[in-house]
């Protein structure tokens, strides 16, 4: 198919959607307000985790998830094969550790849960965590270990990706803020960007938090995603000797380390809008968490701290495809996944846009879903 395509957003779903369909030979635009690449998929830990992260309630999503994650190493390796570049990609599992018992009693529960749906998930006393992870506290009773969740540095990623897409001959329109998606009749015909009118034949929304807030949008065409607030801080490991080797959950608090040496302690989960400051309450409440996981937090120093904006849909999943008005597509409200669905929305996307063909594997996740 000849096309000329306008992505709004260069997220690391706009900008894994624009590499793809560049590859392919479309004419793409990324058209991106800021700077690319430095909302939510900036701040995100990067963990790649279907098994230790499935809740009761997310069975529907599940199947999407696990695919997304069979999908990332080839996409690793292409991304490094095409850029040069490495991403820190780390298949070392991931740690649920209970710090009392009351947390090993819900984290048995959930244990539970997660076997009755086949996870590849197991139990381990306090001593058998211990012994993985050396520096953790001596409250650790228990654990789920989760060995096939993995995590990557997403920062390196879209960093990469935005060589790899503009290498592929798009073209990346930062600080461009989209003010109006055209629409005409039954077709879209392009944006109203930066004051200037873009035309073309496929419009995809990939705007993160914001893909409601888009002029333009018929009523019943606007996609039901808003902002959920996370606030991380970014710790700096000592270079000898890494404080911790895997990602390790408690109960409402996680630590990613990576292998620059950072330890990302996230998040908080906030409904408060487009609220975008730091506030103490948020921040003292990771740090106390993570020092009960990992005394030696103590000692280390801040690098950053960051907020960012989960885009959640109604039921938090994604809304990806056709949306009734021809040309308009959507890939937005990957919720706390959107790391990890990357690569299966670029290919399923690109795979409808170039084809008109919907893949199975996004077909229960259109808009229509919220029609119904
Ligand atoms: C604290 C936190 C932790 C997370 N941890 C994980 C994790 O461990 N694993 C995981 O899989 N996911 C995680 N997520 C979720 C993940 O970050 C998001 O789902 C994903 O980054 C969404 O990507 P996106 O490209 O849709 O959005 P974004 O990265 O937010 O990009 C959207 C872009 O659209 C631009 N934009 C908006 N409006 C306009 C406009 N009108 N014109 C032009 N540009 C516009 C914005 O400036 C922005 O750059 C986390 C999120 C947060 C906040």
């Amino acid at each position: 198919m000849n096309g000329n395509v306008v992505i709004v957003g260069g997220g690391i779903i706009g900008l894994s959607l624009g590499w793809y369909l560049a590859r392919a030979g479309l004419t793409v635009q990324v058209v991106e307000r800021g700077e690319a690449g430095r909302g939510a998929s900036w701040v995100a830990g990067g963990m790649l985790a279907p098994h230790a992260e499935s809740e009761p309630g997310e069975e529907a999503l599940l199947p999407l998830l696990v695919e997304g994650l069979r999908r990332w190493p080839a996409f690793v390796d292409e991304l490094e094969a095409a850029t040069g570049m490495s991403v820190d990609y780390r298949r070392d599992g991931a740690l649920l550790v209970a710090l009392d018992q009351d947390d090993a009693r819900k984290y048995r529960f959930w244990y539970e849960f997660l076997r009755e749906l086949r996870q590849p998930v197991e139990w381990l006393s306090g001593y058998e965590v211990r012994k993985m992870e050396p520096y953790l506290s001596r409250s650790a009773v228990a654990a789920i270990w989760s060995p096939h969740d993995y995590h990557v540095n997403n920062q390196l990623v879209v960093l990469a990706l935005k060589q790899a897409f503009t290498q592929a001959g798009g073209r990346l329109r930062e600080h461009t803020p989209v003010e109006k998606v055209i629409v005409e009749g039954e077709r879209v015909r392009g944006v109203l960007a930066g004051g200037e009118r873009l035309e073309a034949d496929i419009v995809v929304v990939a705007a993160g938090a914001w893909s409601s807030q888009l002029a333009g949008l018929p009523e019943d065409v606007c996609p039901p995603v808003r902002p959920v607030k996370g606030q991380v801080v970014i710790l700096q490991m000592p270079a000898v000797e890494p404080v911790l080797q895997r990602v390790v959950w408690c109960v409402d608090a996680y630590l990613v380390p990576r292998s620059n040496g950072h330890l990302l302690v996230g998040a908080t989960v906030e409904e408060v809008g487009f609220d975008p400051h730091l506030t103490a309450g948020g921040i003292y409440h990771l740090l106390r968490r993570a020092w009960e996981l990992l005394p030696a937090v103590y000692e280390l120093p801040i690098v950053e701290m960051l907020v960012g904006f989960r885009p959640t849909s109604r039921d938090d999943a994604p809304i990806l495809g056709p949306t009734g008005v021809e040309g308009l597509v959507f890939a937005t409200g990957h919720h706390r996944n959107g790391i990890l669905l990357a690569p299966i929305t670029a290919q399923t996307v690109s795979h409808y846009i170039l084809s008109g063909e919907l893949p199975d594997e996004i077909r229960p996740f259109t808009l229509d879903r919220f029609r119904r």
